[in-house]
């Protein structure tokens, strides 16, 4: 049990979650290793959703309404903390669902799929192939999925991956509260913060949006500025917190 009048409640209650979930074969044990990773820079973000990153999060929304085939990329980590947030996105934006594990076993495709489905996630299915240019399973993906996708939305992704989608050439929308990883550099758009944030956030911008407002929107998108916005408000906190020592 953890105590309710802890100062880091939340934190700890989500860690308990996804070490069940990893108890389960949901989440990777390596998956616990990123959320620290996570949490350290969500820190230094002040644990918020950032001005910046609420655009983002809008343009994001844009980007899904006015691709032609956008697919969600689930991994374990965002199956465990997002199963519900994700099947509203579907609902919302129309992408199609598809489980990619960066550590794929039969095993933990079948355990992520039932936990997204009893969610009232609709998830794609069929014979995974070597479409992606990477070495081993990390290849792997469905033709009429990712494979056949203008767009993919990856919540917590791996860098090399990230960036051999873009070598496909498709738009890649990844959330990750690291500003300096390779994913956040080589994705169209990089989302900077907590994946429980940013698709209940993008979930409501779908809504917002008309046709044309997402037609615009998405037809020009600078990733970089997202970067750079972040990396500000990291720098800026710091010498707050530093001034406030002397
Ligand atoms: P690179 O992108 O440079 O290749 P990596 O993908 O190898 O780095 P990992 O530790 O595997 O790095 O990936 C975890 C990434 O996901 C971290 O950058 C971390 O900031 C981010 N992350 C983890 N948990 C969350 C979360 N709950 N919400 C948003 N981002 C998260
Ligand atoms: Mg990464």
């Amino acid at each position: 049990m953890i105590p309710e009048d802890h100062p880091r409640h939340a934190a700890l209650v989500v860690r308990e979650h996804l070490a069940n979930a990893m108890r389960r074969g949901i989440v990777a044990p390596e998956g616990l290793i990123a959320q620290g990773r996570g949490e350290a820079f969500d820190y230094l973000l002040g644990e918020q959703t950032t001005e910046s990153a609420a655009r983002a999060e809008r343009t994001a929304a844009a980007m899904l309404l006015s691709a032609r085939n956008p697919v969600i990329s689930v991994n374990g980590n965002t199956a465990a903390l997002c199963a519900a947030a994700i099947a509203d996105l579907q609902r919302a934006s129309g992408a199609a669902v598809e489980v990619n594990l960066f550590h794929r076993t039969e095993e933990r495709m079948r355990a992520i799929t039932a936990l997204l489905a009893e969610a009232g996630v609709e998830v794609l299915s069929g014979e995974p192939e070597r479409l992606i240019p990477l070495s081993h399973d990390r290849a792997l993906c469905l033709q009429h999925g990712i494979g056949a996708a203008d767009l993919v939305l990856v919540p917590l992704e791996d860098g090399d991956r990230c960036a051999a989608l873009r070598q496909m050439g498709k738009r890649v929308i990844a959330v990750d509260l690291n500003p300096l990883s390779r994913t956040a550099q080589t994705a169209t758009l990089p989302i900077i913060d907590e994946v429980r944030r940013a698709l209940p956030a993008i979930t409501a911008a779908c809504a917002s949006l008309t046709p044309a407002e997402a037609e615009a929107l998405a037809a020009s998108v600078d990733g970089s500025v997202y970067l750079h916005q972040a990396i500000d408000s990291i720098v800026r906190r710091l010498q707050e917190v530093e001034h406030a020592l002397e």
